[in-house]
Order: structure tokens, then sequence, then C-alpha cells
């Protein structure tokens, strides 16, 4: 449903001269056409990212303020992503939740506020390895769509990202079963609780330790609307194989 979406989660990783190269790698890429494609650099080298990567591909942050910018250290705001031509913001990722120690309440009041000023959001939901071997990958990943849901003013902009953590980082990507079963709960619940219409536009992507070797397999399942790259996606030719694994 919707058009294909890879995002490449650039996390805090590169140099100048590592994100220049991996720039020029992508402006150089043979992209397929029917794809959107979204890399998201670390804060410090948007600007630079966004003013040097063909209109191909879009740029967004990997991080947003709950509200108007203003005294807050260290914080980014929207306003400001969207002077420098930033469209998207990466929220609810799991290294947010669970290193930085973000929560669903946290996280909605960012959705909410990106979403009312123009953003797109790509909203990460997913549960913890416990969570999945205590059976409770639905009631988690529920949970956490609710606390968006609960807030945005609408979903046209918003892309879902499903991203178990056991798979993030760790080289254990979920089966395209593991991952399309979640991907049909997540609609089902959107269907539920939203809208007919909402369950079927809304793009699901799947993250965790894609890549160009899995990336086929996983995008022939039928709820499976693209990628969220991290590892993999810091690889000019790598990542561009994943954004045309679109079937
Ligand atoms: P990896 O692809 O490195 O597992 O990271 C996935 C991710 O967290 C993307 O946001």
């Amino acid at each position: 449903s919707g058009k294909f979406f890879v995002g490449g989660n650039w996390k805090c990783n590169g140099t100048k001269d590592s994100i220049m190269k991996l720039v020029s790698d992508l402006n150089s890429a043979k992209l397929e056409t029917d794809v959107d494609v979204v890399v998201a650099p670390p804060f410090v080298y948007l600007d630079k990212v966004k003013a040097s990567l063909t209109d191909r591909i879009e740029v967004s942050a990997q991080n947003s303020w709950i509200g108007k910018g203003g005294a807050f250290t260290g914080e980014i705001s929207v306003e400001q992503l969207k002077d420098i031509g930033c469209k998207w913001v990466i929220l609810g990722h799991s290294e947010r939740r669970h290193i930085i120690g973000e929560d669903d309440q946290f996280i909605g009041k960012k959705a909410a506020y990106a979403l009312n000023e123009g953003l797109g959001v790509i909203a990460c939901i997913g549960e913890l390895l416990e969570e999945r071997e205590a059976g409770k990958t639905f009631d988690v990943c529920f949970q956490q769509l609710k606390a968006f849901s609960d807030v945005v003013p609408s979903w046209e902009n918003i892309v879902i990202a499903y991203e178990p953590v056991w798979a993030i980082g760790t080289g254990k990507v979920a089966t395209p079963q593991q991952a399309q079963e979640v991907h049909v709960a997540v609609r089902d619940w959107l269907k539920k609780n939203v809208s007919e219409e909402v369950a079927s536009k809304t793009r699901i992507i799947y993250g965790g330790s894609v890549n160009g070797s899995n990336c086929a397999e996983l995008a022939k399942k039928e709820d499976i609307d693209g990628f969220l790259v991290g590892g993999a996606s810091l690889k000019g030719p790598e990542f561009a194989t994943i954004v045309n694994s679109v079937t």
C-alpha cells in the first residue's frame, strides 16, 4: 500500500569526509523512480547534505524538539528543520526510547508538533527481545501506536517503521514471516482504531538488520512497504540495492 519508502538512518556515524563520499555515491546511484528515498544524517551535517544531495533524495532529521524553539539547550526545532529544507523527522526510535529514555508521551508531543508544522514523521515502534519472548509483541506495538494515534492531527504524513529492537544492529533480521505478521497486525489495528482508509494508505516499513542480501525476500511481503535501514545505509551502493528491491 502506498509508494515504497526507503529511509537511511545514519545515526551518530560519519565524518565530513565519509559523509561527503556517501552523498556523492548516492548522487550517482541509479534509483528506481517509484520509491520515496530519504536519508537522515546527524544534525551537524544535515544542512550540508541537503544542499549537496540530488533532489531525488529527501533528508530527515533524527529528532526534533516538542515545540517552538527558544531556551532549550541542545535541541533543534521543527522550524529550523523546515528552514533548511528538511521534510521528515524520525521519532520514537528504539535508541531514543531505550538508551535516552524517551517515553510515549514525550514522543507523542514531538510527533504532534512536527505534523502540525507540516513535517513528515517516521514513527518507530517495536518490541524488546524479552517482550517478544513473553508473547507481548503486539501489545507493545499497539501501545506505542496508540500513543501516536492519540495525539496526531492526521495520518497523511506518517510512515510507521516497525523495528523489533532485537533486530537492530544485531545482524539478526526478522524473517519475512515475522515482519509480515506484525505489519498485518499494525494495519489491522489502524483499521479498527483509526479508519479503513488510513489502514490501507499508511506505509508500514520494516527496520532491523536490513541489508543488500535480505531486502529482496522481505520486500516481497505484501504488507512490507519499504525499509528503515541503519548500518547498510552508510554504504551508497548497498543502500541503492535496498531502494531498488521494490517489487
Ligand atoms: P540496522 O539496520 O543497523 O539494524 O538499524 C536499523 C535501524 O535502527 C534503523 O532506524
